[in-house]
């Protein structure tokens, strides 16, 4: 289930895009202010967030997202801009500012909705439902299994989105933090040795399947999937 931050000050737009994208299975928190939307990023990124451009609380949505491109741990993260401003400067500040898309009020919840699920394919491929397939390693978020030629393992939740993101990024090198961050969704409570734990679960998991040797250790920085196997 993708997790969505809304940030908008209108407690009425709010609560009608929460209720919206509650109803389409999305986990939906809300920020009302800028000081609020940046404590909610700080402690946890979120799949996707819109944002609406005017704002109390010290910035505005267009500082926010110049903030977080800025930053390497949000630089990834999806932006939609919501606004009331629909001049065509507007627009192109908007997305030169790193948004990665641009919505003028009023808008229809089935634009709303089909403008997320175009930037969740694009940015965030682990909050899609498209089955992963690397190195004959196949996996498949709406039915949850993973298979390897005729053979199936059954995984953790913890493990399979841990594997999700591993196949969706193969041979990148990803740090315990980054892990963190990107898989549960947290960096900031949860300890590092925590990845430890679920990387062991999920290559004792794939060893039926022949391909644990495939989550490599890279010493001194953190895990990645491999596509050549280290000699073992
Ligand atoms: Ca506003």
């Amino acid at each position: 289930m993708a997790r969505v931050l809304v940030v908008e000050d209108e407690p009425a737009i709010a609560e009608l895009i929460a209720i919206h994208l509650r109803h389409a299975g999305f986990e939906v928190a809300l920020a009302a202010a800028a000081d609020q939307a940046q404590a909610a990023i700080t402690a946890a990124l979120p799949d996707l967030v819109l944002l609406d451009w005017m704002l109390p609380g010290g910035a505005s949505g267009l500082d926010l997202v110049r903030r977080w491109r800025a930053d390497i741990r949000s630089r990834e993260l999806p932006v939609i801009l919501l606004t009331a401003r629909a001049q065509e400067q507007d627009k192109i500040a908007g997305l030169d500012a790193g948004a990665d898309d641009y919505l003028v009020k009023p808008f229809s919840p089935g634009e709303l909705l089909a403008r997320m699920r175009a930037v969740l394919r694009r940015r965030a491929p682990l909050a899609s439902d498209a089955v992963v397939e690397v190195a004959g390693l196949a996996l498949d978020p709406t039915t949850r299994r993973v298979r390897r030629g005729d053979t199936e393992c059954r995984l953790g939740p913890t493990e399979f989105k841990l594997l999700h993101y591993l196949l969706t990024y193969p041979e990148h090198v990803h740090s315990r933090a980054q892990l963190l961050d990107r898989v549960w969704g947290d960096h900031v409570f949860i300890e590092e040795r925590t990845v430890d734990v679920h990387i062991k679960r999920l290559r004792e998991a794939l060893l039926p399947l022949h391909c644990a040797q495939l989550i490599e250790t890279v010493r001194g920085v953190g895990y990645r999937f491999t596509l050549s196997a280290p000699p073992v």
